[in-house]
C-alpha cells in the first residue's frame, strides 16, 4: 500500500494532474493523491508566512455552540423552517409571526456561548495584530458569537439577530433588549402545537428615531434579498489582499463560500477547508481538515514557533 502511494505521488509530482491513466484502479489512486492535503504541519508553514488571513465561517461553527438553524431535517419552529419565515413575503403577510420567530432566536442566544473555534479565531486575530499581521472574519452567521468571542475585524454579510432596521426610515440600530418589546414577552415558543395569536402591528418593535415610529424588522438578509453592496465591496477588498484563506463550517458549494473561496484559490493563494465532511468543492482547495472545527482550529491557529510576539 505504501509503495503504491509512493509511486502515485511521484507520478503526480512529476506530471501534475494531466496524466490519463487507462486502468480505473490507477486513476482512483491518482485522484486520491490530488486531493487536498490534511497535513497540519504543512498548513502551519503556510500560516506562519501569512500576513493577511481571511476566515470565512458558516453555520457549522455555530452548530458546535448548539445554535439551531431551522434548516434541514428536524429543524422546525412550529411547523415552519427558516426559508418559510425569513422572507420579505412572510413578513408582509404576518409580521407578528416572523417577529415571534426572531424573538425566540434572540432569546435562545442568551444561553449560547462561543466555542473553542470562535475563541481560537479571536485569539489569533489579537496575537497576529500585535505582529503587524491581519485577520478578517467574513461570516454568514447572524448570532454574533464571533463578536462575543472578541473578534473585532468582522464582516457579518447576513446581518445580525441583534440589529434592527426601520421599514420606514431605514435606520439600522443595535438592539439587545430582552424581550425586544413588551408585546413579545413570553412569546415565540417553538412547539408545533402553539397557535398564532397575532400581535397588533402597532405593538411590534417600532423605530425610536425622532418622529418616525415605523415598523422595525430584523436587520438580516432574507431569502430572495441581496447582500449589502458596500459590505460585498469590503469583502472583495479583503479577499484580494489575503495570502491565506480558511473556510470553516460551511459546505463550500453553497453561497457564500462558493462565491468567495474559488476567487482566492484562483490567485494561487492557499485555501484550507475545515468541515465535518468533504464537499464537492474540497478538491479545489490546498488543504482539508475534517472534523469538528472546535477541535481542528485551535491546533491550526495556535502560536507558531516562528512568532516572536505573542
Ligand atoms: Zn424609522
Amino acid at each position: 500500500m505504501s509503495l503504491l502511494k509512493f509511486s502515485a505521488r511521484r507520478v503526480v509530482s512529476r506530471l501534475g494532474g494531466e496524466l490519463k491513466f487507462p486502468a480505473s484502479k490507477r486513476l482512483k489512486i491518482c485522484i486520491g493523491m490530488a486531493r487536498p492535503s490534511s497535513n497540519m504541519a504543512d498548513f502551519r508553514e503556510a500560516f506562519a508566512k501569512a500576513k493577511h488571513v481571511a476566515i470565512i465561517t458558516g453555520a457549522g461553527v455555530s452548530a458546535e455552540s448548539g445554535v439551531p438553524t431551522f434548516r434541514g431535517a428536524g429543524g422546525y419552529w412550529r411547523k415552519w423552517q427558516a426559508q418559510d419565515l425569513a422572507t420579505p413575503l412572510a413578513f408582509a403577510k404576518n409580521a407578528s409571526r416572523v417577529w415571534e420567530f426572531y424573538h425566540y432566536r434572540r432569546e435562545v442566544m442568551l444561553s449560547k456561548h462561543p466555542n473553542p473555534a470562535h475563541l481560537a479565531i479571536s485569539e489569533c486575530e489579537a496575537r497576529l495584530g500585535k505582529q503587524g499581521r491581519r485577520v478578517v472574519v467574513i461570516t454568514q452567521n447572524i448570532d454574533e458569537l464571533h463578536r462575543k468571542a472578541g473578534t473585532k475585524n468582522l464582516l457579518e454579510i447576513h446581518g445580525s439577530l441583534f440589529k434592527t432596521r426601520c421599514t420606514s426610515c431605514g435606520n439600522v440600530a443595535e438592539n439587545y433588549k430582552s424581550p425586544i418589546c413588551p408585546a413579545l414577552a413570553g412569546k415565540g415558543a417553538p412547539e408545533p402545537e402553539i397557535q398564532d395569536a397575532r400581535i397588533p402591528i402597532e405593538n411590534l418593535p417600532r423605530c425610536e428615531e425622532k418622529g418616525c415610529s415605523g415598523l422595525l424588522r430584523p436587520h438580516v438578509v432574507w431569502f430572495g434579498e441581496n447582500l449589502d453592496p458596500d459590505l460585498l465591496e469590503e469583502v472583495d477588498r479583503e479577499l484580494a489582499l489575503c495570502d491565506l484563506c480558511l473556510v470553516v463550517g460551511t459546505s463550500s458549494v453553497v453561497y457564500p463560500a462558493a462565491m468567495f473561496a474559488p476567487q482566492v484559490s484562483a490567485r494561487g493563494v492557499p485555501v484550507a477547508e475545515f468541515n465535518m465532511e468533504t464537499t464537492p468543492a474540497t478538491d479545489r482547495f490546498r488543504f482539508h481538515f475534517q472534523g469538528p472545527c472546535g477541535a481542528t482550529l485551535p491546533v491550526a491557529l495556535a502560536r507558531h514557533e516562528t512568532e516572536t510576539v505573542s
